[in-house]
């Protein structure tokens, strides 16, 4: 028996997160540094602001903050009018100035949701807060990890980087809900145009698990508020993955479940994801507000961005788009999950549909186009600029000037690999439709060298026609379409 499975069933897992996210800016939150930073050197994005020098003083970012009030609308949170900023301070050497811009008790978003499914079940995660804030450098150990290393290398070059964290209730009753709502956070944080989930570094949870008893949680799945402030709960940092969370959350969940068992009781502190270990070890004894010192930072004045909720639109979201794919376009719930997986997936179907058959737009985009790009580990912002040849081949499709399976098989697939234009492949492919006089021809030719076929086909055996049809085919090159071959030699056959 497992260590799990023979686990009370008593025992009920309740999960809160910290995701921080960050926004896709040209610039840093508080300065003009750039943010791309990915393969640069060290110390090479920085200034007197981010570095913290005496004297300098930040300037708020404005796409940061419309960043911050799209993802507000989105998760349908409570926007104040007027926003404030904080200093939290504390000693770190990836924190130049010696605090972090961040915001305490006015933060730009409270009350927001995201709706999740799992299993089948929809559930609605409540989002305490989401707040605007900069991110520290970063400390490479050299020599192994942080206790082992010989010395320590600071970078600033993500000092000032921005980021929203994003605060959850107590919501989550599985590592499995983690996992979806990390997915549909993304999602729609893509939608939006402010995050990019390929970057490096771009999503970090902090992630807090405790233990109650099964019997405190309703059947609603609401906790009893004292159960949830009496247990004590252990934060795991350094999560950076989906796979990270989950894994990370159930290890923790064992543990913390193993020592209820045992009648042990469960530290409140903070913990160590260590990733490449599988495990969680203990850091340090959980910090309190008041070691933080908050204090309003006196060199960025109050931000009012009422009238900005009115101004910035945001797109129609996934969970929406999926809705109406199904009842405008007659969509399975499974086309329609694909099909809006992304915003950039979803609005080339959306091109495509609106010039040709939406059944014939969803087979190319949903099973042709993504299935061909997941084969290579492409995704579909790497042909962006090639929407348009796609498109086109979809045309030369449905105008019946290709045949399906050789656009298929062979134009698409050589477009990807070689990155041609469908008309070069089919050019040096010599797959243009044969025309009407060429296939009726190759049908004359196969009926005249084929005299035991045609007395077969009279007899009434249904192998015969195939073979006909094999032979044209084979003529042509594979050029002529085998459902009007069949009906020319079947014509011919019965005249
Ligand atoms: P703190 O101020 O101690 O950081 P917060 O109220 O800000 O506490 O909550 C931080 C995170 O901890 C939130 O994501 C919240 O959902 C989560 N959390 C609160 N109580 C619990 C609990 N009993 N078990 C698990 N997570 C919890
Ligand atoms: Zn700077
Ligand atoms: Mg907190």
């Amino acid at each position: 028996m497992t260590a799990q499975a023979a686990q009370r069933a008593d025992l009920a897992v309740v999960i809160g997160l910290e995701v921080h996210v960050q926004l896709e800016t040209d610039t840093k939150i508080f300065c003009g540094c750039s943010t791309e930073v990915a393969d640069d050197e060290p110390n090479t994005h920085t200034c007197p602001v981010c570095l913290g020098l005496p004297g300098a003083l930040p300037v708020l970012n404005e796409a940061a903050v419309e960043s911050a009030v799209k993802v507000g609308k989105a998760i349908d949170a409570d926007i104040p009018s007027e926003t404030t900023f904080h200093r939290k301070n504390y000693f770190y050497p990836d924190l130049p100035k010696g605090f972090q811009i961040t915001q305490y008790d006015a933060p730009i978003c409270r009350d927001g949701e995201l709706a999740v499914e799992v299993d089948g079940e929809r559930r609605t995660v409540g989002i305490q807060r989401a707040h605007l804030e900069e991110d520290p450098g970063s400390l490479q150990h050299e020599g192994g990890s942080i206790d082992a290393a010989d010395y320590t290398l600071v970078d600033y070059n993500r000092a000032g980087v921005p980021l929203m964290e994003v605060v959850t209730e107590p919501d989550f009753r599985s590592a499995d809900e983690v996992r979806a709502f990390l997915a549909k956070l993304e999602e729609v944080l893509e939608y939006l145009g402010v995050f990019d989930s390929q970057r490096d570094g771009s999503l970090r949870i902090d992630a807090n698990l405790s233990v109650v008893d099964a019997g405190d949680i309703g059947e609603n799945g609401d906790i009893d508020e004292e159960a949830l402030e009496a247990a004590n709960r252990t934060e795991v940092k350094n999560i950076s993955s989906h796979k990270g969370a989950q894994k990370a959350l159930s290890y923790e969940a064992t543990r913390q479940k193993n020592a209820v068992e045992r009648g042990r009781e469960v530290a409140q502190e903070t913990r160590h994801w260590d990733e490449s270990r599988g495990i969680t070890v203990s850091m340090r004894s959980k910090e309190a507000e008041k070691d933080y010192r908050y204090f309003r930072e006196a060199d960025l004045p109050p931000l009012r961005v009422s009238d900005w909720k009115e101004r910035l639109e945001i797109p129609e979201l996934p969970d929406a788009r999926r809705e109406r794919f199904r009842e405008e376009y007659g969509l399975s719930g499974e086309a329609a999950s694909k099909l809006t997986s992304t915003k950039q997936v979803a609005d080339f179907y959306e091109d495509v549909a609106a010039e040709y058959d939406p059944d014939l737009a969803a087979t190319w985009v949903a099973d042709n186009l993504l299935g061909e790009l997941n084969y290579r580990d492409m995704a579909i912002t790497d042909v962006e600029a090639r929407l348009g040849e796609f498109k086109h081949l979809v045309e030369l499709v449905a105008t019946g000037e290709i045949t399906t399976k050789n656009a298929e098989e062979v134009v698409l697939r050589e477009m990807l690999d070689d990155g041609d234009d469908p008309e070069t492949v089919i050019e040096r492919e010599g797959l243009g439709k044969a025309d009407e006089g060429e296939v009726e021809g190759a049908v004359g030719e196969a009926i005249e060298e084929n005299p035991d076929a045609v007395e077969d086909y009279h007899a009434g055996e249904d192998g015969a026609l195939n073979f006909l049809v094999g032979q044209v085919m084979a003529k042509t090159g594979g050029s002529a379409d085998p459902g009007s071959v069949n009906g020319l030699l079947r014509e011919r056959l019965d005249e």
